[in-house]
C-alpha cells in the first residue's frame, strides 16, 4: 500500500529542468563555434521554482514530477531535499533524460534558450492523481504548462473535485488553451505576455491589464491575477468584476528571472497557510517576496528564505 504523506499542504505538479547557462561575447551564428567567458548550472523549471519558493517560506510542500536517471536528475532530487521539499512523488525514469535548458546569454543580456523537456513529458495523469490522492492535508495544488497539458488538467480537475484550491500558471502560454483550464483554475495567474497570447488584447499598462483580466474572467475562471513586472499585478474576481491594481515595491532589480515563479510559490504559501487572509493581501505579500527575488542573481538562488524576510509578512 502506498504511504500517506501527512501534513503536505501544497503540491506542485510540474516541471524540473537543469539550466545550463553559457555567457558569451555574442550569440553564435548557425554553424559557428565561439568561446564563452563563463558557465553555470542552475536548478529550474517553473514547477520546481514555484515549489522551492513555497518551501522556503516554511510550509510542507511536495513536488510531483519526473526526472531522468542521470546526474541532473539525482542533483535535482538532492536540491529539493536541501529545500525541505517532499520528494516522494519525484520519480526517476530510464526512458528519457532530465529536462534541460541550455541558455546562451550575450554581454547585452540577450539570450537564446533551447528547452528539451525530456522526462517532464512522461508524467502521466495517473501519476498526478495517484500522488495527490496520498496527501490528505492538501490545501493548494499548482500547475503550469511545462508538462503534458493533459496531466496538468487531470491534476487540477482531481483537486477541484476534492475541494482543494487550484492555482494555474498558463506558462509557457499556448494560444489554443483547452477551455477546461479556465473552469478548473480557482486562481488563473498569467503574466503580461501570456495574457496577450490568451486574450489577443494588448497588455502594456494597468488599464489594458484590467480589460484583459475581465476577458479572462469571461472565458470561465472565477479569479484572475495578472502579473505586470514593475507595475505589480491586477486582480479581478467573478463576484465583483471590478479589477484592482496592486503595486509592487520599488527596488533596484539585478535579475528578474523567476520573479513570476517566486510570486506564485509565495501566493500559494499565503493561501495555504493563512486561509482567512484576503486575496489582495496575499497578493501584496507575494509581490513583496517576488520583489526581493529580483534583487539577487539567478532564479532559485535569488529566492529568499522566511528568516531573511520582514516579520510583518508572517
Ligand atoms: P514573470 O517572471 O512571469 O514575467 P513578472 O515579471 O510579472 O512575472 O513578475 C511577477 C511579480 O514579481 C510582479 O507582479 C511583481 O510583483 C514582482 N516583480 C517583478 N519584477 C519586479 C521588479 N523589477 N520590481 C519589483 N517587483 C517586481
Amino acid at each position: 500500500m502506498a504511504a500517506v504523506d501527512n501534513a503536505v499542504n501544497i503540491a506542485i505538479v510540474g516541471s524540473c529542468n537543469t539550466d545550463l547557462i553559457s555567457y558569451v561575447p555574442r550569440l553564435p551564428k548557425p554553424g559557428e563555434t565561439i568561446h564563452g567567458t563563463k558557465f553555470s548550472v542552475g536548478f529550474g523549471g517553473k514547477g520546481a521554482n514555484q515549489c522551492v519558493m513555497a518551501a522556503r517560506l516554511g510550509v510542507k510542500v511536495a513536488m510531483v514530477s519526473k526526472v531522468g536517471d542521470d546526474s541532473f536528475g539525482h542533483d535535482t532530487i538532492k536540491n529539493f531535499q536541501t529545500n525541505n521539499v517532499n520528494t516522494n512523488h519525484v520519480s526517476m525514469t530510464k526512458e528519457a533524460a532530465t529536462g534541460v535548458a541550455p541558455i546562451t546569454v550575450n554581454t547585452e543580456g540577450q539570450n537564446s534558450i533551447v528547452i528539451v523537456s525530456g522526462a517532464n513529458m512522461l508524467i502521466t495523469e495517473d501519476d498526478a492523481k495517484s500522488a495527490l490522492s496520498q496527501m490528505p492535508d492538501l490545501k493548494v495544488v499548482i500547475c503550469q504548462l511545462e508538462i503534458s497539458p493533459h496531466t496538468s488538467l487531470a491534476a487540477m480537475k482531481y483537486a477541484k473535485e476534492k475541494g482543494i484550491l487550484t492555482i494555474f500558471n498558463p506558462a509557457p502560454a499556448i494560444p489554443e488553451l483547452d477551455s477546461q483550464f479556465y473552469k478548473y483554475a480557482d486562481i488563473f495567474c498569467p503574466n503580461e505576455t501570456e495574457t496577450e497570447l490568451l486574450t489577443g488584447l494588448p497588455v502594456t499598462n494597468i488599464t489594458e491589464a484590467e480589460k484583459a483580466a475581465l476577458a479572462l474572467l469571461d472565458k470561465g475562471c472565477s479569479k484572475v491575477v495578472i502579473t505586470l513586472g514593475t507595475q505589480g499585478s491586477v486582480v479581478v474576481t467573478s463576484e465583483t468584476r471590478k479589477a484592482i491594481h496592486i503595486p509592487t515595491n520599488k527596488v533596484k532589480a539585478i535579475d528578474t528571472t523567476g520573479a513570476g515563479d517566486a510570486f506564485i510559490g509565495s501566493l500559494a504559501y499565503y493561501l495555504a497557510h493563512y486561509p482567512a487572509l484576503p486575496l489582495e493581501e496575499c497578493i501584496k505579500r507575494a509581490s513583496h517576496i517576488a520583489s526581493v527575488s529580483v534583487c539577487g542573481a539567478g532564479t532559485q538562488t535569488s529566492f529568499p528564505w522566511k528568516k531573511d524576510l520582514p516579520s510583518e509578512l508572517f
